[in-house]
């Protein structure tokens, strides 16, 4: 038993329980100040409903009575008090560890501070006990929590760190296949998209075409106006080529002034349009020199052109490809052939 009351109301109470033992003429044995201070105080609504009910048959009170009165409904509530805390403790006690379990981390010392606790949970267990063992769990869930908290934070960290990671991969991936001149593919992305094209060509059994150009005479561009002019016209000509294609189409620069075109599912007539139609683009510009206006004269292009033929490596489409464009440069430049 537990009382907390103050010391005014216990006087109360015993005022109380001291009238009712005299009017039912109880000797005043602790047992008998028990029952009846418990009974003034109301705080047991089965011990009073009890009393009540025995009211006026003064054979109710005596010695026996009394005792099962206090065995039913005071020792035996604490009992019942005690068991239901105890149930309780135990139900928090096993959410507990199951957090702990989900949570997926060695929570080793709060789990044997825990089991320790669960041991403690015996069937006689005093109020003041009871609110150890309390206590000592919410410590342990707090410990959880901010074990949890910062088990969280760093998975937060780690899931951003890989993220960031991911997307420097990708960036570093890109940038391996771009040149950085003219920011079209270079020959390491287009040898690249050459083989999947050629497989998917294989399986699919599409027509593939490919276009090699050249910038004619380019030496004579450099040692006239110097380099600089010469990558802003490298950086011209991949502009242009990169706006005639379209769709799957894929242009590189795949050497200093040469550029290769891949053309999935194009038949070679109409590759050749396209290589033609390019050719005729460059012969008709009239380059100036971005701040002199100074003109540059013309810049030509010449062209090979040549389509897949099933079952064949990447190498020798390209050889192909290469003859092609130096037939072009051997008969006369500013040309387009197809092998
Ligand atoms: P051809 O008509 O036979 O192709 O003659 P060409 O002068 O274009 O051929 P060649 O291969 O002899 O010379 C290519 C020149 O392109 C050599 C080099 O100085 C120049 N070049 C290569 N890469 C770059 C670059 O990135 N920038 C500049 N400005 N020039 C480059
Ligand atoms: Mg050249
Ligand atoms: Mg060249």
């Amino acid at each position: 038993m537990h009382y907390d009351d103050t010391i005014e109301e216990s006087q109360h109470y015993l005022r109380l329980a001291l009238t009712f033992l005299g009017k039912y003429s109880l000797p005043t044995d602790p047992l008998n100040y028990c029952v009846w201070y418990e009974y003034s105080s109301g705080r047991n609504e089965d011990l009073n409903a009890a009393i009540d009910a025995c009211l006026g048959s003064e054979a109710a009170f005596s010695k026996d009575a009394i005792r099962s009165l206090f065995d039913l409904h005071i020792a035996g509530s604490e009992e019942k008090v005690s068991k239901l805390v105890r149930e309780k403790l135990k139900k928090l006690f096993i959410e507990v560890i199951g957090a702990v379990q989900t949570t997926n981390q060695h929570f080793s010392e709060s789990e044997t501070n825990l089991e320790a606790i669960n041991d403690t949970l015996k069937p006689s267990l005093s109020e003041a006990d009871i609110e150890k063992i309390v206590n000592q769990i919410k410590s342990e869930i707090n410990k959880l929590k901010s074990s949890s908290t910062s088990f969280k934070e760093r998975l937060k960290q780690a899931t951003s760190e890989i993220d960031r990671l991911k997307a420097r991969i990708t960036r570093y991936r890109k940038e391996a296949r771009l040149d950085p001149l003219t920011g079209i593919a270079n020959r390491r992305g287009f040898e690249k998209r050459l083989i999947q094209t050629i497989d998917d060509a294989n399986t699919n059994g599409f027509t593939l075409c490919a276009i090699m150009a050249d910038i004619d005479h380019f030496k004579r561009v450099n040692d006239t106006h110097g380099h600089t002019v010469g990558d802003n016209v490298i950086r011209m000509v991949a502009a242009t080529i990169k706006d005639t294609i379209k769709g799957k189409d894929l242009a590189a620069r795949i050497g200093g002034e040469e550029f290769a075109i891949l053309l999935p599912d194009t038949p070679i007539e109409g590759a050749t349009i396209l290589a033609e139609k390019m050719r005729l683009t460059f012969e008709q510009l009239d380059l100036k020199k971005k701040n002199t206006g100074e003109r540059l004269g013309k810049i030509t292009l010449s062209f090979g052109v040549t389509s897949y033929k099933t079952g064949e490596s990447a190498d020798s489409f390209m050889n192909r490809a290469d003859q092609a464009l130096y037939q072009s440069k051997k008969t006369g430049r500013n040309k387009v052939t197809g092998l």
